[in-house]
């Protein structure tokens, strides 16, 4: 089964939606009509939407429609854009009735029964520069429990559905959201990536997804997993639109003290031109015998294009990189443990039904048990133990020299000699699995992100994008490749990526 995409004749980028909405060719309210019934049409066979803003998106929409009418164009870069926004960023209260166009209410789930009947009193930065910049939010995206898993299989609300092949799964955690893309429901969609989240949907759905560089975008209002690691980025079926969405969502915010205090880039204006002299280093590691052989011949061919464009390509040596999972399932669940003590049944959501005369830890322990899936209550347990006295120095703290030296490695590749300007490896081990395949083998799931944690340990920016499609068991699938920058240099990154989308 293919991805439905829109009628050619409309326009189905986020750039060309908004070039038409902000020149009245189109209006919002029509453009957002459009994206709600196909969400409503394809949810129940892809289940990518957890809550959909039916009336709220509607009034969004003629709301930016009579601001274009009064000349507010200028002002407004992604008029009438639909964009679907994972279910771990938060969106604050409905204030219509106050005559605020702000918020759009609805739970922030988080894919987690414990969340279920959560409202986010505020909203996320990200979320809220969209919409400030006319963008029209149309639902909440479905996701694993707390981003923690590589398919969202882990979903509290059940799978999400590959819309290349409904037998597979789209990745994830992120999964909803590039469900919706690749489904042509939504042109863009923001996911979360701590360990992969965004890139590996993207490379199963064959889309563009981009982890920014740590401190790239405000984590204000996305519920923390692993704080160090978390952040927020676009997936679109182009890399244009990605740089459109970036463009509106990076920047400094008094509201994350881990924004970084430099200038939102323009990545927009000089995508299009090559990168002068480029180097692309390609680790040894990379070429693992494990890779299914559609990937292997995907990174070749994305190699030979770029030697056809006058790169030179070399080979680096990243000997960390093979330890990065086993640094990242310490350093990840130790946080997530910390980040998710808050919810004890008593702050937040969920509290289990007990007796008035119950202690309060049975209160506690009943409503974490009840709220929280098997992986996120394994991940919580992994945490503690590594955190635990006596096991510390020998998991924890082992996990952070690796990550240390990893980002040493990784420096060095881009500091000269090597002077790359970009590394080049692939998105994942091998194409999107079949649903239930991997969920009774933690394990399996976890070496899923062997080519994806290494980049958030070292905080550095990174994307995939499709490279090629093959044929596995009768489904034509996607396989992805990955771009890692320099930190700070997304503009490179996103350039280099273009290169190799043009040809
Ligand atoms: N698959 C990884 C995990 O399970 C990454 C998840 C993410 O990036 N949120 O932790």
């Amino acid at each position: 089964m293919t991805a439905d995409q829109p009628t050619p004749d409309q326009p189905s980028t986020a750039v060309e939606i908004a070039r038409a909405v902000r020149g009245k060719q189109l209006k919002a309210t029509a453009v957002t009509a459009a994206a709600l019934e196909r969400a409503k049409a394809q949810n129940p066979a892809l289940n990518a939407f957890l809550h959909l803003f039916q009336d709220r998106a509607m009034s969004a929409a003629a709301a930016v429609d009579s601001r274009i009418e009064s000349g507010e164009a200028d002002s407004l870069p992604l008029a009438g854009v639909p964009i679907a926004i994972k279910d771990n960023i938060c969106l604050g209260p409905d204030l219509r009735e106050k005559g605020d166009s702000r918020g759009y209410g609805g739970p922030t789930t988080c894919g987690s029964r414990i969340l279920e009947h959560y409202h986010a009193p505020f909203t996320a930065t990200a979320a809220q520069r969209l919409i400030d910049a006319g963008a029209i939010l149309i639902g909440k995206t479905n996701m694993d429990e707390f981003a923690m898993g590589s398919s969202t299989e882990h979903s509290a609300f059940g799978p999400t559905r590959n819309p290349h092949d409904h037998s597979r799964v789209p990745g994830g955690s992120s999964g909803g959201s590039a469900a919706a893309v690749a489904a042509g429901i939504t042109p863009v969609a923001l996911g979360s990536d701590t360990g992969g989240s965004i890139r590996q949907p993207a490379a199963f759905c064959g889309l563009v997804g981009v982890k920014p560089t740590y401190g790239r975008i405000s984590r204000y209002g996305l519920v923390a997993y692993a704080s160090s690691l978390d952040q927020i980025g676009p997936l679109a079926a182009n890399v244009t639109d990605a740089a459109a969405i970036l463009d509106i969502i990076c920047g400094d915010d008094p509201l994350d003290s881990t924004a970084a205090p430099r200038f939102a880039p323009d990545l927009t204006s000089g995508l299009d031109k090559p990168v002068e002299n480029l180097v692309i280093g390609v680790p040894l590691q990379a070429r693992s015998d494990a890779n299914h052989p559609a990937v292997a011949a995907a990174l070749d061919a994305a190699i030979e294009k770029y030697k056809a464009m006058g790169a030179e390509i070399i080979d680096i040596d990243l000997p960390l990189l093979d330890h990065a999972v086993a640094a990242y399932y310490i350093v990840a669940p130790a946080e997530a443990s910390s980040n998710l003590a808050r919810y004890d049944g008593i702050r937040y959501g969920r509290r289990a039904e007990l007796s008035n005369k119950a202690a309060l830890a049975d209160v506690y322990t009943r409503s974490r048990a009840e709220g929280f899936g098997k992986e996120v209550q394994r991940r919580i347990m992994l945490g503690t133990h590594v955190l635990s006295s006596g096991y510390y120095d020998a998991y924890y703290n082992t996990a952070l020299q690796v990550r240390a030296k990893l980002l040493a490695e990784f420096t060095a590749a881009f500091e000269p000699p090597a002077a790359c300007h970009a590394i080049l490896m692939p998105a994942t081990p091998g194409p999107a699995f079949r649903i239930g395949e991997k969920t009774t083998d933690p394990l399996a799931m976890y070496l899923e992100d062997i080519y994806t944690v290494a980049v958030n340990l070292a905080g550095l920016p990174a994307l995939t994008m499709p490279a090629s499609t093959a044929d596995i068991d009768g489904a034509k699938l996607p396989i992805g490749v990955q771009l890692i920058g320099r930190p700070f240099e997304e503009s490179t990154l996103l350039r280099t990526a273009r290169m190799l989308e043009m040809v």
